[in-house]
């Protein structure tokens, strides 16, 4: 009996359900306890792998995101600040956005919780079954930059376009020059409707053309941003409006697009 059990688990790990051959003999014990039937020893020895298979997968993706730490959405007080309601932290979460390939741009002074938001949104999306990348745009930047002679960034970057959802934190923090816009307008475009983006920035748009130095990558990077986006404003003091923007918050459903 101990030798055919040794011989299942061998099978089980050729078939490569590695888990369910390590449980084996818990959940034949089980079976036996309390008398499952055929079916039901089959069911739960199923639902085990296929349990064990979705943590693995999450494990993964939080891997390859690479967040700078992991915070949740419920970490985040929404008492504490006053631009976003639970109504709104609820909509983000369910992330209806994501499978419609919406980009959220967050803004806001430094410390208001903008990186917070968007690793705990990243969360939430690989735990619903989403590839996510993080990055920074200073390490964004390094990345483009080196992609051509550095294999680490190669991969790096056909990670991240590969990903459901691209966050880039920290835009516009340092001034760009043409080849580094050059480089950042390829990328956006090649995300442009094959994943969501979302952008943190303590600088609105309209200040973002003088930092990439070239009018016409702006208007050609923000053109593929805002096609599709939802702002957030993260201060209280905001000056500034981007027009011809639909909102996932307000009464015009994205479904009316
Ligand atoms: P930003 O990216 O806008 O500079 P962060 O997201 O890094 O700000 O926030 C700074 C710190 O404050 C982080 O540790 C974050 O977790 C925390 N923080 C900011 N806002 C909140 C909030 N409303 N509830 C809980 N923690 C917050
Ligand atoms: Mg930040």
């Amino acid at each position: 009996m101990t030798s055919s059990l040794h011989l299942l688990q061998d099978q089980f790990r050729h078939l490569r359900m590695v888990e369910t051959a390590d449980e084996l003999p818990v959940l034949l014990r089980n079976a036996e306890k309390s008398s499952w039937t055929y079916q039901e020893f089959l069911g739960e020895l199923l639902m085990y792998e296929m349990k064990k298979r979705e943590e693995k997968g999450i494990q993964k993706r939080l891997k390859w995101a690479s967040f700078p730490y992991l915070k949740t959405l419920d970490e985040f007080h929404i008492e504490e600040q006053t631009s976003l309601s639970t109504r709104q932290i609820n909509q983000l979460r369910e992330l209806n956005w994501l499978e419609q390939q919406y980009n959220l741009i967050l803004l806001g002074p430094p410390g208001s919780g903008k990186t917070h938001i968007t690793i705990g949104l990243g969360v939430e999306a690989i735990q619903k079954g989403f590839k996510v990348a993080f990055s920074t745009m200073g390490e964004l930047t390094h990345l483009l930059k080196t992609e051509e002679y550095i294999r680490k960034s190669q991969m790096r970057l056909k990670r991240i376009k590969e990903s459901d959802l691209v966050i880039i934190d920290d835009l516009m923090y340092m001034a760009m020059d043409q080849r580094e816009a050059n480089l950042f307008f390829h990328l956006i475009n090649h995300l442009y409707e094959r994943s969501s983006i979302i952008l943190t920035s303590n600088k609105g748009p309209e200040e973002w053309g003088e930092l990439m130095g070239d009018q016409g990558i702006t208007t050609a990077i923000l053109d593929r941003l805002l096609h599709r986006v939802e702002v957030i404003q993260l201060n209280e003091n905001d000056s500034y409006r981007i027009k011809h923007r639909t909102t996932i918050f307000g009464k015009e459903s994205v479904e009316t697009q």
